[in-house]
């Protein structure tokens, strides 16, 4: 053997085999490690394990090896073709991961500046529960750079960046090198939620943010069946110390069956993109010229308002579109209604396609003004276009529509 480690040139590669550390009895794929503890062979050995002179396991709040390969597999994969090391810690969920983020970073009298179209969970974490304990979001338009370096230059209170892009519902997309660029001319921390993208068609540390969040829960365990996310960071140190100081305390771990899930989906994380984008692609070219479409909107396409962007940080135009059915409610509840092979639901990133009304579904019971400043309009259907052969999703839309 040699004696360097291997370098991956390839990114599906270091998807399959990053991150795997050789098991004890030689498994070859590393096993569903379901034990609370672990136990020392004599006392000295329990005190060099809590003195952190030794590594090793102690309590699976703590860690525990099924969740140590996930964490190092997607902390190669954010950090690919970077010559970076960065950290990463396996969740309960991808809100766990925010929560641990926003309290290891932020104290009372701290302000999180952030924008529009956030992932629901995390708008209500910043409004409903920081807010209580005196943590303020300022939620501006952050793709226009002049009002976001206006804030940032009155607001000293501001110690956090929060991004998310591309997100919901229209999929637009926030110029991360840009506001990164201006939150460090401040001196502020930056966070992005990289889950609609995953780390192959956009890689955030590249443009130096400090952190990188995920759900789990979507493309990088891909065939939903489990709930997870990750916290990674650029400042080991930091990461070590405080960050999973706070994870540990809050108890937001993840368990290792749902780790052994997310370490066997994240394999083939290449393939299923590639497929999720090129069939995403079809759809949205299909939908763009269909009668009863009256908008599609999708990051691939050069008619989206963010299409330079997303050429400049996506390699791809990723596996999320959405698109506005011109006859509004009750056309999009008939749509819905029609679907045969795919699938009426929410939650994104698996292999199947799945499709969400958010007028009669997730926005069933916000006022029909509000949730139009969010851009959800009565006949906006959001669509997770799957892996399966896109002649088959076509056909089913085109019944559905018709
Ligand atoms: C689903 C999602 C979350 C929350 O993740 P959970 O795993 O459901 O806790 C956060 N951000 C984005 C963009 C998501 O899609």
């Amino acid at each position: 053997m040699a004696d360097h480690p291997f370098i991956f040139s390839g990114f599906g590669s270091a998807a399959v085999h990053g991150g795997h550390e050789e098991d004890p009895r030689h498994a070859h794929v590393t096993p569903i490690y379901a034990t609370s503890t672990f136990r020392f062979d004599t006392a000295e050995q329990g005190m060099r394990r809590f003195t952190g002179e030794e590594p090793g396991y102690i309590y699976s709040r703590w860690g525990n090896p099924t969740f140590t390969e996930a964490e190092n597999k997607i902390a190669v994969l954010e950090a690919f073709g970077l010559n970076l090391h960065v950290k990463g810690l396996l969740h309960a969920s991808g809100m766990a991961a925010i929560t641990t983020l926003m309290l290891s970073n932020l104290k009372a009298g701290d302000k999180i500046l952030t924008h529009y179209s956030l992932y629901g969970g995390t708008e209500e974490l910043v409004l409903k529960v920081l807010s209580q304990i005196g943590i303020e979001a300022i939620i501006s338009d952050l793709r226009d750079l002049e009002t976001a370096e206006h804030i940032l230059k009155q607001d000293k209170g501001i110690k956090l960046m929060y991004l998310e892009t591309p997100a919901n519902p229209t999929i637009r997309c926030v110029d991360i090198e840009a506001l990164t660029t201006l939150a460090k001319k401040y001196g502020i921390k930056v966070a992005c939620d990289n889950t609609f993208a995953t780390p192959y068609l956009q890689q955030p540390f590249r443009y130096g943010v400090d952190f990188v969040i995920h759900s789990t829960t979507k493309f990088l365990n891909g065939h939903g069946n489990m709930i997870g996310g990750i916290l990674l960071g650029r400042d080991i140190d930091f990461m070590k110390a405080k960050v999973t100081k706070t994870q540990q305390l809050l108890g937001g771990n993840a368990n290792p069956f749902d780790a052994f899930l997310l370490n066997n989906g994240l394999k083939t994380l290449e393939l299923r993109m590639e497929r999720h984008c090129s069939n995403a692609m079809t759809v949205a070219e299909y939908l763009a010229q269909h009668p009863k479409v009256s908008g599609v909107n999708y990051t691939g396409l050069s008619s989206h308002p963010d299409y330079a962007l997303a050429q400049k940080q996506m390699r791809l135009g990723g596996g999320m579109l959405s698109f506005e059915l011109k006859d509004g409610f009750n056309a999009g509840v008939r749509f819905m209604n029609r679907l045969q092979m795919c699938v009426r639901t929410v939650s994104l990133g698996t292999c199947d396609t799945l499709l969400c009304h958010a007028a009669s579904m997730t926005h069933y019971g916000i006022p029909k003004e509000q949730r139009e400043q969010y851009g959800i309009t009565d006949g906006l259907i959001r669509m997770n276009v799957g892996i399966e052969n896109s002649v088959d999703i076509i056909a089913d839309l085109e019944e559905a529509l018709g």
